[in-house]
């Protein structure tokens, strides 16, 4: 009994790596992973890193063969405890390009076997709470709001993206941004419509080469209410799917203006992230929320009895891997 207790509070953070394919056209590409095992991933690095091999270690590495239902498996346990009253957050961590959007939503033409973890989360959660329907009422709402230079907006609106949300508690309904559209749900297809509506937001304003998407965060937010049949107590939970800004790093030297700065509130936001999960991770007293929207937003569900997975991603190519080496070792500290 003890063990396992001690087994679900490691458990309350994991993180796993996925490694993109080549895309078509790189087929004769050189990877810059070496290898893939269970639990490592390791990294050839060229002579300008210091030529040799680095190896981290996680909870489970995915290579760039691995489905999106293979990624998702190990996601399930986590849908279950939402409808158990707890919070979680899942992230997709990684330089742009690295698959963040492919994993949490799918690619562009979307099949049934490319749904990302956001569908088959809301599937499952309406599937689960279907079979406990003799002695669960649940109730499921969704907002999705998305974060851009420390910038709060809805992206369930229908009338533009001009405002701007206050984040605050709203402790009579747990909700973070009140003031933003929560919406009822109760099928997958409802949710589909909600998360295309979702994306058309998100992508207004984006150009080719000024694709805002890349650099803000977009947070799609279940909110489940669940009434006791027989005592009519109620519980609440809440999961947090959460598709980060590009982790790349911009050259200062190359970027002024709007620019500098859309890549200062990144960078800062990140770092917020890692800090509170790594001081979670490290069970500190201290636990830096405040530094950033992003962790104010997510307070809540992070830390406490909360549940956390991060998927970090990298990409294959060679010119990618100072990005993947820093984006494995920012993973390697909050793992
Ligand atoms: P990000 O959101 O991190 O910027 P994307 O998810 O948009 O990256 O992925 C970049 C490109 O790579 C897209 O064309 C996407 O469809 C493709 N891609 C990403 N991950 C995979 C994968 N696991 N399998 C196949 N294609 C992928
Ligand atoms: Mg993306």
């Amino acid at each position: 009994k003890l063990y396992n207790q001690v087994q679900d509070l490691k458990g309350n953070i994991r993180v796993y790596c996925r490694v993109r394919p080549f895309l078509p056209g790189q087929s004769n590409f050189m990877s810059t992973v070496d290898y893939v095992e269970e639990g490592i991933i390791t990294i050839n690095t060229p002579s300008k890193y210091g030529k040799g091999q680095r190896s981290f270690n996680f909870n489970k590495v995915f290579g760039p063969s691995a489905s999106q239902g293979e990624v998702f498996s190990d996601t399930r346990p986590l849908i279950r405890s939402v409808l158990d009253g707890y919070n979680v957050c899942i992230f997709a961590y990684g330089q742009t390009g690295s698959g963040k959007t492919y994993t949490m939503t799918g690619p562009k033409d979307l099949t049934e076997n490319s749904k990302g973890v956001n569908y088959r989360a809301l599937s499952d959660l309406f599937l689960l709470a279907e079979q406990r329907q003799d002695t669960f009422c649940y109730v499921v709402s969704v907002q999705m709001i998305e974060i851009y230079n420390e910038q709060v907006r809805d992206l369930l609106v229908t009338d533009g993206l001009n405002k701007r949300y206050p984040l605050f508690r709203f402790s009579q309904t747990g909700l973070n941004v009140p003031d933003a559209s929560l919406v009822r749900v109760a099928t997958t297809s409802d949710v589909i419509d909600l998360m295309n509506l979702g994306q058309r937001n998100r992508a207004v304003g984006a150009t080719a080469l000024n694709d805002r998407s890349s650099r803000s965060h977009s947070c799609l937010t279940v909110h489940v209410q669940g009434r006791d049949l027989t005592s009519g107590a109620v519980l609440r939970g809440c999961m947090h799917l959460v598709d980060l800004a590009g982790s790349e790093r911009v050259d200062k030297s190359e970027v002024t203006g709007d620019r500098l700065k859309e890549a200062q509130h990144i960078n800062k936001s990140l770092s917020a992230l890692g800090d509170v999960i790594a001081s979670l991770a490290q069970k500190n007293s201290h636990v830096p929320y405040r530094n950033s929207k992003l962790t104010q937003l997510l307070q809540d569900s992070l830390g406490g009895q909360a549940k956390t997975l991060m998927f970090v991603h990298i990409s294959p190519e060679l010119d990618a891997v100072g990005e993947t080496i820093s984006t494995l070792k920012f993973a390697e500290r909050v793992a």
